[in-house]
């Protein structure tokens, strides 16, 4: 569980509210709300998009700028 509440400055959460999810800079791999297990928008889109954010992270995505993400593999493959 995450009790985590939905923070406009985080980047994370503000690109998860805007995209529904993350796209990798570098490729294709997308992460979306249906790929994460307990991350229901009609549940409540806040808490969705705070649960894809951390599960995102954990899965080893990371943020290269503002609005701007590398997936798993990518993040690897660069040293991120
Ligand atoms: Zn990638």
């Amino acid at each position: 569980m995450n009790n985590e509440e939905f923070d406009d400055k985080n980047e994370w959460h503000c690109n998860a509210d805007l995209i529904f999810g993350f796209v990798c800079q570098y490729c294709d791999s997308e992460l979306y709300f249906d790929d994460v297990p307990n991350c229901e928008p009609d549940k409540g889109f806040g808490s969705a998009c705070v649960i894809i954010s951390s599960e995102a992270q954990k899965r080893g995505w990371k943020m290269l700028e503002e609005l701007s993400f590398s997936c798993p593999e990518c993040s690897k493959e660069r040293g991120l």
